[in-house]
């Protein structure tokens, strides 16, 4: 099975809500959940030009890393069934070694798409997710295309560039642009491929909404990755993990229940959950001036919802 590169446009939906009128503020959702079913959202953007690298590269293998709910093991060992790769996957927590039953559904499904999963402990995850480490692997397994957890590299970032040609054709007035993030890959794709306001005078804020607690450790790759450069105003809410990664309460589950019976659009519990509650929590304190023009980027993801 091979697929192709080929990608066609997702819907920009504007979200109706009273709050929003009292405001004066537009918001839409761009549907990127509805690019591919397993390849979903941020993480094609992000697999794609280095599919094609690893296939210039002649390698026969993906290979890369990530946690037991890991949305980026689950796109990454799809896309090497439809690329025609063999993948393998290192798997933080070696508790889960030889026990499938024990597995998550994210890991059974790379699994059943042919991903060898390979589990480390920690402390060994942590060592071998580390550049100096992913150099080493590169020149002990010639044949295997590595990449690193999140899947956050120089390419991966390209892979925003169409998106936001696409955002700028669907929404050429747009103010402000919100993400949740993990790595900062995508925030960074976002930031480095947008333009200024088509009038010169109003500004243009891109929001990352970070996932995980201490998300100001993830500024200093972010800056490199934008090589310091931006046409438009960019910042990381680091105040929204609501207890850190994968951790959900109460209050946002009700809330994601709420969004989704009210717009009928799904939410995944790890990432565009948080980014909907600081999106929501800046609108009631006013935030987002009369005028604005918001996108929330819908990353996909729903593959996490399966329990
Ligand atoms: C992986 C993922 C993110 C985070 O993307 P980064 O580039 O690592 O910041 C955001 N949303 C969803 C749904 C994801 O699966």
């Amino acid at each position: 099975m091979t697929a192709n590169f080929s990608e066609k446009p997702t819907p920009l939906t504007e979200l109706h809500d009273s709050l929003f009128e009292r405001r004066q503020i537009r918001v839409w959702i761009k549907r990127d959940d509805l690019n591919h079913p397993l390849i979903q959202g941020n993480k094609w953007h992000k697999l794609k030009y280095n599919l094609q690298a690893a296939k210039k590269q002649g390698k026969s293998t993906l290979l890369t890393f990530g946690g037991a709910y890991s949305n980026h093991i689950a796109a990454t060992a799809y896309a090497a069934k439809s690329f025609d790769f063999q993948s393998v996957g290192m798997i933080r927590g070696d508790e889960l070694a030889g026990k499938p039953e024990r597995w998550s559904p994210t890991l059974k499904t790379a699994h059943q798409n042919g991903m060898q999963l390979k589990f480390l402990s920690r402390q060994s995850y942590r060592l071998k997710a580390s550049p100096d480490f992913l150099d080493e692997l590169k020149q002990q397994q010639p044949d295997a295309y590595v990449l690193p957890e999140g899947g956050s590299n120089d390419l991966a970032i390209k892979g925003f560039e169409p998106l936001m040609q696409e955002l700028e054709q669907q929404s050429p007035n747009w103010t402000h642009l919100l993400t949740a993030t993990g790595t900062g890959g995508t925030l960074a794709g976002l930031i480095k491929y947008a333009k200024n306001h088509p009038d010169d005078s109003t500004t243009r804020l891109i929001q990352g909404v970070a996932v995980l607690k201490q998300g100001e450790a993830l500024l200093p790759q972010i800056r490199q990755w934008l090589n310091h450069k931006s046409a438009v105003k960019w910042q990381l809410l680091t105040l929204y993990h609501d207890g850190g990664y994968a951790k959900l309460s109460n209050p946002l589950q009700i809330l994601k229940s709420q969004f989704e019976s009210q717009h009928q659009i799904p939410l995944d519990p790890v990432y565009t959950i948080k980014m909907i509650h600081a999106f929501y929590q800046q609108v009631e304190q006013g935030a987002f001036p009369s005028g604005s023009q918001i996108i929330l980027l819908h990353t996909g993801g729903l593959q996490g919802n399966a329990t």
